[in-house]
């Protein structure tokens, strides 16, 4: 590199998703400067926060900390958007050298980011944190758990089981990730998908420091299925399965009918009940495939409106 000295120094920008954190998020960034206070000797360090439509006054504390902290940039969407696409915002407004995607909820450990960091240094694109233990609900550990043992079963990719997305990215990577447009994201596949040099640095996640899950039950079902659908087909391949399943089934069916009947001619293949079951089976299997079907159709149809992914109404400060 031939530039000056001056522009010489490395940007490194936090990328920091806030829903409904006002209670929260003071602590956070306390927690945060305190933990990166080492990086300012070496590197630009700016702090991009997305207020996802909060409900609360998140916007207001964040406004407060931006008067306080010229690092601060505080990015507004209209309404909530979801955290996926609160990131993708952030990433859109970053041209920093690498960005840290991190919660704000105090569960990603801020002094994790260094070690993100000097990995980078050493020479990787994406450095992703993996949960070594987690200090979750035993609902949230088991859920989790299972979907990421599905999502490496079923994904065309290879996604790194157990991270969440935080993960430090360097610019090259969140270039390419700009030009990933899908409105049902991600994220972690995506990384995955873009490739370059991807390593791994373990850490414990903590309990939340304050404040409720913005990821209920619900959303954490739809972000399975953006990760599940969005990259494998396997459950489409499972439909053809099954048919060829209940197929032969049937086969067998008949056979068995046709022995009974030639054996013993006096009674008929006996069993109203069988038919009955069977024909609820074969009801509920059909349906649960359109299912599917329509899991991917509703998918089409949304990328086919093609609407902007989130819309800002308000940008305080200057992201680099
Ligand atoms: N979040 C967001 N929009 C949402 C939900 C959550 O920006 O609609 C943020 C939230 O403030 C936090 C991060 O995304 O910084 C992770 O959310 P949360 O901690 O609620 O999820 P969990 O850790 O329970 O999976
Ligand atoms: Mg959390």
């Amino acid at each position: 590199m031939t530039d000056a000295p001056s522009s010489a120094r490395r940007r490194i920008a936090y990328l920091l998703p806030v829903y409904n954190e006002e209670s929260g998020v003071p602590a956070f960034h306390a927690a945060l400067v305190a933990a990166t206070d080492t990086l300012a000797d070496r590197y630009d360090v700016q702090f991009i926060y997305v207020d996802d439509g909060s409900r609360d006054r998140s916007f207001d504390v964040l406004m407060r900390l931006h008067e306080q902290d010229e690092r601060v940039v505080v990015i507004r969407l209209s309404r909530n958007f979801g955290h996926q696409k609160a990131v993708t915002a952030a990433l859109d407004a970053c041209h920093a050298d690498a960005a840290i995607i991190m919660d704000t909820d105090l569960q990603d450990p801020p002094a994790v980011s260094l070690e993100l960091i000097e990995r980078w240094e050493a020479g990787a694109d994406v450095v992703y944190a993996q949960r070594r233990t987690r200090d979750d609900s035993w609902f949230k550990r088991t859920t989790a758990h299972a979907f990421y043992r599905v999502l490496s079963r079923a994904a065309s990719i290879d996604i790194p089981r157990d991270t969440g997305d935080f993960r430090l990215l360097d610019r090259t990577v969140v270039a390419e990730l700009g030009k990933y447009r899908e409105h049902n994201r991600f994220l972690r596949g995506m990384v995955s998908h873009v490739g370059f040099r991807q390593e791994a640095v373990a850490f414990d996640r903590d309990r939340r420091h304050s404040g409720t899950t913005g990821y209920p039950l619900s959303k954490m079902l739809s972000l399975a299925g953006d990760g599940i659908f969005g990259f494998s087909t396997a459950p489409l391949r499972l439909i053809s399965r099954v048919g060829l399943l209940f197929s032969l089934l049937s086969v067998v069916g008949i056979v068995y009918a046709v022995v009974v009947r030639l054996a013993t001619p006096e009674n008929a293949v006996p069993g109203w009940a069988f038919l009955a079951i069977t024909l609820f089976l074969i009801g509920g299997v059909q349906i649960s495939m359109l299912g599917i079907l329509g899991s991917y159709l509703g998918r089409v149809y949304i990328e086919v409106q093609d609407r902007p992914l989130y819309s800002v109404s308000r940008v305080v400060g200057d992201p680099w």
